[in-house]
């Protein structure tokens, strides 16, 4: 589609917008000779700094701090990666590099989290690809929570009475290994397709009852500002939608990209939510910081959401330590969802007790403001199912009969009418 053929859906005046939108388009050629900006994100902390001086020299703070210097110069290779990383263990390069997995990308801020640590460092081990995916186990599908079956139009999710998930981009500054929508992210042609956008914002506009959109992907804050703004706006203007949430894990693994501008246009269109992926509190780092303040101070409400993952963060005092670092970063905890069954993920996935382990250990030990639902997303589309510990034991006569979370019983005065 060329630029003359756009039309701005549902008649809105666009013209402040100046909206440019390739359709179609693969992300990596849309960044691949865009001018590195002058950039208002200033921090760099220490060790990513020595990391930027060691395997960058000639880069200057200008351009590390520019998010498309940061796409533009990711880890997609194994070649460019055995240069930071020992991956003497990864004896299978080129048949992960050709196998139809999720392809490798890795931002050169998050590759220096990871540069100077062990193979299976956590943070290693949820974006360095591994022959372990090539193993298919019982219960995996492709689209295990079968999101294709439930989309009115394309690329929009109608699972729940009232909300929509709209994938707006296929494209990730990262790739996750565990990735619930691998069979749809870094694939050819689902970047920016505009025409699927107003497909999706018609069928918003034409149905009342959807009164809470989430854009998600991919993710969506790897899209240039005029083509989230125009996604925004055009759903703010639909007057039934009372909120819009971002599903994203950008903030963690690409930080830069959370300029002032950026901020100054978000907030434009409140209430807006962001739900940010984290995965390990090692992700925490200053840069993080200084993104999730400048949300935060902008008055978009944050919220988290953690795969749990063998090996990587399934474990008591992570989780917690975690969800702490979070919480004083102004995220709330949301939700722990355990691992879906996509081809390839029985290596990280942990047994639900663990899941419910981790919960036990969280509550009453740390505020309640920092502890997330622990979920299974149901396969076949069931949709988000919580599993708690045990705190009710049941009934005696006019009393129920309950655990805390030392494990000592209690009753409370519930008469039966
Ligand atoms: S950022 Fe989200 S959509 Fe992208 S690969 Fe990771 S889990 Fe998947």
């Amino acid at each position: 589609m060329s630029q003359q053929d756009f039309e701005p859906p549902l008649g809105q005046d666009l013209s402040s917008i100046n909206v440019v939108l390739e359709t179609s388009t693969s992300s990596d050629e849309l960044f691949k000779d865009s001018e590195i900006k002058t950039s208002d994100f200033k921090v760099i902390s220490p060790e990513t700094a020595k990391f930027r001086e060691k395997y960058f020299p000639q880069t200057s703070n200008k351009q590390w701090n520019s998010w498309r210097w940061q796409i533009q110069n990711s880890y997609t290779n194994f070649k460019k990666l055995s240069e930071i990383l020992d991956t003497s263990s990864i004896d299978d390069f080129d048949f992960l590099s050709k196998s139809r997995k999720l392809p490798l990308r890795i931002t050169p801020y998050y590759a220096s989290l990871l540069h100077d640590k062990p193979i299976d460092y956590p943070l290693s081990k949820s974006v360095v690809p591994n022959k372990l995916e090539l193993i298919i186990s019982q219960g995996e599908e492709n689209d295990p929570l079968h999101e294709e079956s439930m989309c009115p139009v394309e690329n929009l999710v109608h699972r729940y009475p009232d909300r929509v998930l709209m994938l707006s981009t296929g494209f990730c500054s990262g790739y996750c290994r565990y990735c619930t929508r691998s069979h749809m992210v870094a694939k050819d042609k689902k970047h920016f397709a505009v025409k699927a956008w107003e497909t999706s914002i018609n069928y918003i506009k034409n149905n009342p009852n959807i009164r809470d959109v989430v854009i998600s992907g991919g993710d969506p804050l790897t899209m240039p500002e005029k083509h989230l703004e125009f996604l925004l706006s055009s759903l703010n203007a639909i007057p039934h939608v009372e909120i819009i949430r971002i599903g994203t894990k950008v903030p963690m693994v690409m930080p830069q990209r959370i300029t002032n501008t950026l901020v100054k246009m978000l907030k434009k269109y409140q209430p807006l939510y962001m739900s940010i992926h984290s995965t390990h509190p090692d992700e925490i780092t200053p840069e993080v910081v200084e993104a999730l303040r400048r949300l935060a101070d902008a008055g978009i409400v944050l919220g988290s959401q953690t795969v749990l993952l063998k090996g990587v963060n399934d474990n008591i005092e992570i989780m917690k330590e975690l969800m702490l670092k979070l919480l004083k970063n102004r995220v709330r905890p949301y939700y722990i969802y355990q691992c879906d069954p996509i081809p390839g993920s029985s290596h990280f996935r942990t047994p639900v007790s663990r899941g419910v382990e981790i919960i036990k250990g969280l509550r009453g030990y740390i505020s309640g403001y920092a502890i997330p639902h622990y979920v299974i997303d149901a396969p076949g589309g069931g949709g988000k199912i919580p599993f708690l510990p045990e705190y009710y034991q049941g009934r005696e006569g006019d009393y129920i009969m309950m655990k805390n979370f030392e494990g000592k019983s209690y009753k409370y005065y519930d008469p039966i009418k």
